[in-house]
């Protein structure tokens, strides 16, 4: 017989905003890998390193937002939504269309004007979701969102739904049952603020219910072309290659930030070349694929530790918030890669193989 299938919420129930009548929309998300590090840490010079990285990637639609749409959709379909709507080119738009296929719901994406990168939204088209491209900005996109929620009995998706957060906190849970205690530090990439401000929900729980002595210091890294926190300032036009963080004005400011500062962390900014760096070095190091917006945590981490601000025999987690295979075109444009052909014969491929 089949093992059981227990899904995020259903293990998490005493801690999620569900009762025993709640129909749960799951597509088998969380229970995500927890896995060590083993060259990067002597690599990067700090060989007492206790590195890990959490394999959000790993998720149905290969990003941690699963955990929150699973619970969001879950709770539309109670409050009996006519569908669901989000403002979004990426991750969210994906990971909404799939729980939305899953429980029957109309799902509406809004593309902000001029957006045509179609492989973006790939995995909203093939779930079925209606997309809809609005002549305005991402800003006006979610003005429009917020309105049109009001009117039609919409249920909004984006990170001002409040279960989002709340499905969020559980990979805190994960981290703390796999270590077997919460960890020193925990390094999260930051774009609306609302991972690490869940993360860290999650572990203070933990922390207060008596399950972990300590709660880990929270560092939450921006991209430096899209850093409004770190400045204390919206930024108008963020640009990074990270396009997941590119936010001038994060919906989950402050939370964050109380986040960062309850815990002892620190909310810094790294460059995209030190993003880039990082999701080489993951690659190459770790045999990890995950999207250049996820390598901010691990960057962010090689900066703290070169600033002494985290020392060298750390007991640390980096969160690798999607998957690399979202963004396939990157490996070929930041690597020498070299496909001219060879002569079909022995000789010549030993060769080429340095044999
Ligand atoms: C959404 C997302 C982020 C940013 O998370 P926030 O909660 O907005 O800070 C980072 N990485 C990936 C891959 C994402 O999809």
């Amino acid at each position: 017989m089949a093992a059981e299938i227990v899904s995020l919420i259903d293990k998490y129930r005493e801690f999620l905003p569900v009762d025993l009548n709640t129909k749960i929309v799951s597509l088998g998300e969380g229970d995500t890998p927890l896995v060590k590090a083993t060259s990067l840490p002597a690599a990067l010079g700090f060989p007492k390193l206790n590195l890990y990285f959490k394999l959000e990637g790993l998720n149905p639609t290969g990003s941690f937002k699963d955990r929150g749409m699973t619970l969001a959709i879950t709770k539309a379909v109670e409050d009996k939504a006519t569908g669901v709507i989000c403002a979004s080119t990426g991750n969210t738009s994906a990971s909404a269309a799939a729980f939305s296929a899953k429980a029957g719901l109309a799902c509406f994406v809004l593309l902000p004007y001029g957006y045509v990168a179609l492989g973006k939204v790939a995995q909203a088209i093939h779930y079925g979701a209606k997309l809809i491209q609005v002549k305005g900005n991402f800003d006006r996109a979610l003005e429009l969102v917020k309105e049109i929620s009001a009117d039609c009995g919409v249920t909004i998706v984006n990170s001002l739904n409040p279960f989002r957060l709340e499905g969020q906190k559980t990979a805190a849970f994960e981290v703390v049952e796999e270590l077997g205690n919460a960890p020193d530090y925990l390094c999260i990439p930051v774009g609306n603020a609302g991972n690490i401000s869940a993360y860290r929900r999650g572990f203070k729980l933990f922390h207060e219910l008596g399950r972990t002595p300590s709660a880990p210091k929270m560092h939450g890294f921006e991209a430096a072309g899209s850093a409004p926190m770190v400045h204390g300032k919206i930024v108008e036009n963020p640009e990074t290659l990270a396009t997941a963080i590119r936010i001038g004005n994060p919906v989950s400011w402050k939370e964050a930030d109380l986040a960062a500062k309850e815990s002892g962390g620190k909310i810094d900014c790294v460059t995209d070349e030190e993003i880039l760096d990082a999701y080489k070095w993951l690659g190459a190091k770790e045999g990890v694929f995950c999207e250049p917006s996820s390598a901010a945590s691990l960057a962010g981490l090689i900066k703290h530790l070169k600033e002494g601000i985290i020392p060298g025999d750390a007991e640390v987690v980096c969160v690798l918030t999607g998957n690399g295979l979202k963004d396939p075109e990157t490996p070929q444009k930041i690597n020498a890669v070299n496909l001219d052909p060879v002569e079909a014969d022995l000789s010549a491929l030993k060769k080429v193989m340095g044999f």
